[in-house]
């Protein structure tokens, strides 16, 4: 791929296929764990968005889709401070609601989210995150299901972005100076 604003594509951490594979599992398990109940997803935009889609396909129980828009990542750095700028427009109230976030960093995104929705008397609140890194983490949250377990590198790539770009790639990758 054409390098952007002096990053290029590093190496491979996880192939289009090895994700697949993932995502049906997690689907599989949620499915499973939430038999005979309705789940409101709730995705955390932007990162998230192609894990969402793949993984809300292959659920099997009946599923309704909301957004949460909110910036907190200034380039490669968490600032920990947060703005809204997509709200639900779905109840959540007494609803299993399912937090769908494409990392679980320093964990302070998923507490702010967690903190928020709890505000509106969902029946439960579980957390899947496609990556996790768990070295990284400064606030404690549960993480109820996890895609892949990476140590403290950046990564790009099925959602996740260097400043808006690299998302669109299949797979998970890291980055380099050209
Ligand atoms: P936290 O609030 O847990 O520190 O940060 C979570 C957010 O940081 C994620 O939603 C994601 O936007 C961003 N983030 C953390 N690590 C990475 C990474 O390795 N690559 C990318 N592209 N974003 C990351
Ligand atoms: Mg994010």
């Amino acid at each position: 791929m054409t390098p952007v604003d002096g990053w290029k594509l590093g190496e491979t951490v996880f192939s289009e296929e090895r994700i697949a594979a993932r995502v049906g599992e997690l689907a599989a398990a949620i499915s499973t764990d939430y038999a005979d109940h309705e789940l409101t997803v709730i995705s955390i935009l932007k990162g998230s968005y192609i894990f969402l889609a793949d993984l809300t396909r292959a659920l099997t129980i009946p599923v309704r889709v909301d957004f949460l828009g909110l910036s907190s990542y200034i380039g490669a750095e968490s600032s920990g401070q947060f703005e809204w700028n997509a709200r639900m427009t779905t109840s959540i109230r007494d609803r299993h609601v399912l937090l769908i976030e494409d990392i679980a960093d320093t964990g302070r995104t998923l507490l702010h989210v967690i903190d928020h929705l709890a505000e509106h008397g969902p029946a439960s609140i579980r957390v899947c995150a496609f990556l996790d890194k768990p070295g990284r983490r400064v606030v404690d949250i549960p993480v109820d299901y996890v895609g892949f377990q990476i140590p403290d590198r950046f990564v790009v790539g099925y959602g996740l972005d260097y400043e808006g770009w690299f998302r669109q790639l299949p797979h998970i990758s890291t980055l380099e100076r050209v």
